[in-house]
């Protein structure tokens, strides 16, 4: 059985997931006390940590290089709802067993999202006990343009990326709640395994957009921390949720909306932004190749409304997923 160190050299100290000798923002990587990092400094940096719990964010027999996939990529998605532009990461890694091929699987998982997005393993921590992953992102972005929570102003219009309640209802094709044709249930089944970080539509943003937020734990719950970081309230419009024909085609209009404004995991962007800058946004767009869609306004009455096509306030009494 390899040895903590065994794994660390074979699995993590490998180059498809450390800096490039042409990084010179990186003295020194794995294998002492400490990284040396000596970055760019006209940038400020971005730190963003989450944990990932066996059976709380990813399912108990997922496919290990999916579980690794996932774990860093949801990471960077704060990186890109920040606008910030991914630069290392560190791995604390907690393992009730070192079964090789699992490692393998997750490296390589790790590797494909670290090579897309250009971050580096710069270290990390390895231990024993009930499976557990905690990575911490660290990205550049401009110290005065970074999209914060809090910069949404009354008459600024909401906007999403991409098309939502895809994630949840991929989950439950994967845990066989919902049957439903192949190409539909891959698609949507790997719209939860391989989120999409949002990363060059996030830097697109910084001198476009006023705040910005990664949807993770579902549209309504989301927006709402927009709302009360800006101290503002917002009118939504459910029609104008942009749902895929994939989830169109598993589940009828009514139930698809609920999805895409109060389930989670999507890891599409929420983000305000003045009305006059709409071509900008389609420019936006056009570059990075992913939809924005205009969902709504930010009020003065700080409350979160969701209206019909016919102008009917609708209730959800759920905005979204919490843990406590
Ligand atoms: P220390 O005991 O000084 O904390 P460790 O023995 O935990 O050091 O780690 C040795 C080196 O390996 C350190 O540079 C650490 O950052 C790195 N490391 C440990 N575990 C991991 C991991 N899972 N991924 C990447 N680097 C790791
Ligand atoms: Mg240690």
């Amino acid at each position: 059985m390899p040895s903590e160190f065994d794994i660390i050299n074979r699995y993590f100290a490998q180059t498809n997931l450390i800096p490039p000798a042409s990084d010179k923002t990186v003295l020194l990587g794995i294998g002492d006390d400490c990284a040396l990092l000596q970055p760019n400094s006209d940038k400020a940096l971005a730190f963003s940590i989450d944990t990932l719990v066996e059976g709380v964010h990813f399912l108990v027999d997922m496919d290990a290089f999916l579980v690794g996939y996932r774990a860093l990529m949801v990471n960077i998605s704060d990186l890109a709802a920040m606008g910030a532009t991914p630069a290392y990461f560190t791995l604390a890694l907690t393992l009730p067993w070192s079964d090789e091929q699992w490692l393998n699987d997750f490296a390589q998982g790790l590797s494909a999202v670290a090579q897309m997005h250009s971050i580096f393993l710069i270290g990390g921590d390895t231990t024993r006990g009930p499976l557990s992953i905690t990575i911490q992102v660290v990205g550049q972005v401009s110290p005065t343009h970074a999209l914060k929570r809090s910069g949404a102003k009354v008459g600024d219009a909401i906007y999403v990326t991409g098309t939502l309640g895809d994630a949840a209802a991929g989950l439950q094709i994967i845990q066989e709640e919902i049957a439903c044709d192949e190409s539909a249930a891959n698609y949507l089944a790997n719209r939860f395994y391989q989120p999409s970080a949002r990363v060059n539509m996030g830097q697109s943003l910084v001198e476009v957009a006023n705040s910005a937020i990664d949807i993770s734990d579902g549209l309504l719950a989301d927006l709402a921390h927009i709302l009360k970081a800006s101290e503002v309230g917002a009118r939504v419009h459910i029609d104008a949720m942009p749902l895929s024909s994939e989830l169109l085609s598993v589940v009828d209009k009514k139930t698809a909306q609920q999805l895409a404004l109060t389930a989670g995991d999507d890891y599409e962007l929420c983000f305000t932004a003045a009305p006059d800058v709409e071509e900008k946004l389609k420019e936006v767009s056009q570059k990075t190749g992913v939809a924005i869609t205009r969902i709504g306004e930010i009020t003065n009455d700080k409350s979160l409304t969701c209206v019909d096509s016919d102008n009917n306030e609708i209730e959800f009494t759920t905005l979204g997923f919490r843990h406590f």
